[in-house]
């Protein structure tokens, strides 16, 4: 149960941040979730890349090589081969000597890991369909920053769950570009279509998974804005991140989606997305 701060393992009851710690003040800083299977990280590589490029978009440098990286993140899950857990990685710019918004010019970054178990039950009761609702967007501008100010997006899925939804999916300038925590698709006609990444959505790690496997499947993907009417008139829709995969939403605004089932391409995709994990974990 130990967890990963600035350098070392000790117990999560040991791990302390300064109250002057710029996440805390400020938000200032970013993380990743990273899913590992069996013990093994999934997607290591991507996800590293997309924690270096939030980063390197909040003007700090990378923290730790790579191979730094996975030798500590290896090292968290590695008690963990029996179960399936998400490791939460937490870059800040670290505590200066008060309360000040213009960043430091020296800083000493506070870098923080931890896993957590995946329930496998909450999976299955999500592969029986969610129900989702529009809300309009109301985060800022620089959504493909994979930001610790979450405070939109919470307040977002709050407001889904007050009307007994998993998720809301975001409408922005009358266009759907992402859950309050995933990725859109959703199926017309047989083809996949997904919005093209922005500064509106989060380029999701499982957004080009899903992309990858559905081509491999020989689907018709397309990357092209989804404007609310096709929404309302699809398919399919799917919401995707690295700990939910691929969630069927079977109503949208209390309206059921499609046959109000998940639909046969998500049971294809889903199909593949699994194999691929047991690849990984079977390795
Ligand atoms: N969009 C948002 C706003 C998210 O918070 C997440 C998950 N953290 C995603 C998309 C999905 O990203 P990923 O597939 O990398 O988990």
């Amino acid at each position: 149960t130990d967890v990963f701060l600035n350098g070392q393992f000790l117990p999560l009851a040991e791990a302390n941040v300064s109250v002057l710690d710029r996440g805390f003040l400020f938000a200032d800083g970013v993380y990743e979730v990273i899913p590992a299977y069996g013990g093994k990280l999934f997607r290591l590589q991507q996800h590293l890349d997309r924690l270096n490029s939030s980063l390197a978009a909040i003007r700090m440098k990378p923290v730790m090589s790579d191979q730094q990286w996975t030798k500590t993140l290896s090292q968290l899950v590695s008690p963990h081969t029996q179960s399936d857990q998400s490791v939460y990685v937490q870059v800040t710019r670290g505590a200066g000597t008060n309360r000040d918004h213009q960043l430091p010019t020296e800083y000493s970054a506070t870098t923080f890991a931890m896993c957590q178990t995946i329930d496998p039950k909450s999976l299955d009761s999500i592969a029986n369909g969610i129900n989702a609702i529009t809300l309009d967007d109301i985060r800022w501008d620089w959504c493909h920053i994979k930001s610790v100010a979450l405070l939109g997006n919470i307040l977002l899925k709050q407001q889904a769950s007050d009307q007994g939804c998993t998720e809301a999916i975001l409408l922005r300038d009358g266009f759907a570009t992402e859950g309050s925590a995933s990725n859109l698709f959703i199926v017309k006609d047989q083809q996949l279509i997904t919005p093209p990444k922005s500064h509106h959505l989060l380029p999701g790690i499982t957004r080009d998974l899903v992309l990858e496997l559905a081509i491999k499947e020989g689907i018709s993907c397309i990357e092209q804005e989804i404007s609310e009417q096709q929404l309302f008139d699809a398919d399919e829709i799917w919401l995707t991140s690295s700990t939910k995969e691929i969630m069927p939403v079977v109503k949208l605004n209390r309206q059921a989606v499609g046959n109000g089932q998940p639909g046969n391409l998500w049971q294809q995709v889903s199909t593949s997305y699994s194999q691929f994990k047991n690849q990984l974990r079977n390795q």
